[in-house]
């Protein structure tokens, strides 16, 4: 029997914020939390240099700031350990990751992903480290541990694990559960479309799990794989959508009737590009290219889910009342927001995870106005 439910009152978008630890650089610059989070309110607020005073540069000199809120689902401090309201992994994974799960019991598809510029902590959340592992192996574990508790308690359920790892680079799409060969240059796979399953990655790998230890060490090869080929590639991971996919079926095996009925649920969790702004002394040939292709898949993804959170989308307004039309979902716009269409709308839940550097407010500007209009 699945978990039970929780009430969602907030629809299917969830929409939170992490600010992380300063790095020894940035203690080292001795660097200032521009950071201030409110763990009632949930309400972020970030110091930025005065805009409006006349002399802007020399605002930003004399330090003239202003504060910037914005209100978010869940505000994770993770900024200072010593903190009563310190937000650790194991935090992030009960308020968000949990829930998910017990809705990938219920049947239905969801995706996780972290959003932010590099060296903010995406990839801290999603796959944190060895001693802190983050919301994948977090989740692996989890699902494992109710299968094993499920299998005691109702036997004529089984259960079908598979995985796969993918990620999207410059609006292509390379898996990384496939060693990368040395001077070969990357194999990328086709997108197809299938009429019953949708869009899908025509060759992509999916292999079987039965154990927490195999899905680990998969999860494994493909981060392996995935910074080789961004060490010979010039540093892609940064630039790359890397997408891990968990299929959980459950086959239901009717005692009386002899009958088996199926359920499978997707879960998607990924760790985006990071989101920084093309510097314009870089911006040149490929790196000019691939840098729009990224924020192709950004932007688009950005309008996807704001698409998905209007309520207009979830309550179509009535032919008779002539109003305007609901709103369009872009997700052919982008390879990414197109491969994971089955896994946001519809009956699919959706968070993002908005993770945020302490000290540099103009990514984190960015970063928090992207995420508020996906709420
Ligand atoms: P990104 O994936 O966004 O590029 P990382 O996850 O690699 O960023 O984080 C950058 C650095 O900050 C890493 O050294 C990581 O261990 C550290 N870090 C990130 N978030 C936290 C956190 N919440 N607590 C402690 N260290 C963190």
């Amino acid at each position: 029997v699945p978990p039970h439910a929780r009430s969602d009152p907030g629809g299917n978008v969830r929409v939170v914020v992490r600010v992380r630890a300063f790095l020894p650089r940035e203690i080292e610059r001795d660097a200032e939390c521009l950071i201030h989070m409110d763990p009632v309110s949930q309400q972020t607020t970030l110091l930025v240099p005065n805009d409006t005073d006349p002399a802007n540069a020399r605002a930003r000199a004399r330090k003239v700031m202003e504060e910037k809120s914005f209100t978010f689902d869940n505000s994770f401090w993770s900024h200072d350990t010593e903190d009563e309201h310190y937000a650790t992994q194991e935090d992030v994974y009960d308020s968000l990751g949990e829930e998910f799960l017990d809705h990938n019991f219920e049947g239905y598809h969801t995706c996780i992903f972290a959003y932010g510029q590099t060296g903010s902590g995406k990839s801290y959340t999603m796959m944190g480290t060895p001693g802190q592992p983050g919301l994948i192996p977090r989740t692996c574990e989890d699902l494992f541990e109710r299968i094993a508790a499920a299998q005691d308690e109702t036997p004529n359920i089984s259960y079908n694990v598979r995985v796969s790892y993918f990620e999207v680079y410059n609006e292509h799409v390379r898996d990384l559960l496939v060693p990368v060969v040395p001077h070969q240059p990357p194999y990328y796979l086709k997108i197809r479309e299938s009429p019953t399953e949708g869009p899908y990655v025509k060759d992509l790998t999916e292999v079987p799990v039965r154990s927490l230890h195999e899905i680990l060490r998969y999860m494994r090869v493909g981060d392996n794989n995935r910074t080789t080929a961004s060490t010979k590639m010039n540093d892609t991971s940064s630039r790359s959508h890397a997408v891990f996919t968990i299929m959980l079926k459950q086959i239901h095996h009717d005692l009386d009737t002899d009958e088996t009925t199926e359920r499978s649920s997707r879960i998607r969790l990924v760790d985006l590009a990071g989101s920084e702004r093309a510097k314009s002394t870089e911006a040149t040939g490929a790196r000019l290219r691939e840098g729009s292709n990224i924020n192709k898949s950004l932007t688009t993804l950005g309008r996807v889910i704001a698409a998905l959170a209007d309520p207009k989308q979830q309550h179509p307004p009535s032919r008779s009342r002539a109003a305007g039309p609901s709103t369009v979902v872009p997700y052919r716009d982008s390879i990414l927001t197109w491969l994971l269409k089955d896994s946001l709308g519809g009956n699919s839940k959706t968070a993002m995870i908005a993770c945020i550097a302490p000290s540099d407010y103009e990514e984190t500007l960015s970063t928090l106005r992207y995420a508020d209009q996906a709420k």
